[in-house]
């Protein structure tokens, strides 16, 4: 992996699953991104958790108020911390978290594990930096995405505050 070019500098990359051989896309979560992607402790699914969500904005805010944390990741982690906390559990029983073991997509095994900065995908994820999605890459994509990614109704109903 020494020889990556330079330009794959989210370091994406497929690779068959250990487990079933199946094609896995791996790459680096965008810092440029404005969300944060946590992932099921049982299964693939995962939860886009905007920076600019109420409810994200409501805990950081909480955190800068405390004042006990350095800027940066301490405060990033204690963040997400609140956010696992309060996000509604996952279809399948199991809680999302930001350092859950990212798990094949179709055979559920744990794939990469405590690497919180990466996500994984079905390999037909990966494009080639200078080329664009297939149609049917696309439609696949969008229908994985529809079908394990949350990005809306994200947290619990607090009953005490109704
Ligand atoms: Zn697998
Ligand atoms: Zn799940």
């Amino acid at each position: 992996m020494a020889d990556e070019p330079d330009d794959n500098w989210l370091h994406a990359e497929v690779f068959p699953c250990p487990s079933c051989q199946q094609a896995l896309f791996r790459v680096d979560h965008s810092p440029f991104g404005d969300d944060y992607l946590l992932y099921c402790d049982q299964c693939a699914n995962c939860v886009e958790v905007s920076y600019y969500d109420s409810g994200t904005l409501a805990f950081a805010d909480r955190i800068r108020e405390e004042g006990t944390l350095q800027p940066g990741w301490p405060q990033t982690k204690a963040l997400l911390r609140l956010i696992e906390g309060r996000l509604k559990p996952c279809s399948c029983g199991g809680r999302y978290r930001y350092d859950a073991a990212r798990r094949c997509p179709f055979c559920l095994a744990p794939v990469l594990i405590d690497m919180p900065w990466i996500e994984l995908w079905p390999g037909y994820f990966w494009v080639k930096d200078d080329e664009d999605p297939t149609a049917e890459q696309t439609e696949q994509a969008d229908a994985y995405m529809s079908a394990h990614k949350r990005e809306s109704d994200l947290w619990q109903v607090d009953e005490s505050a109704q």
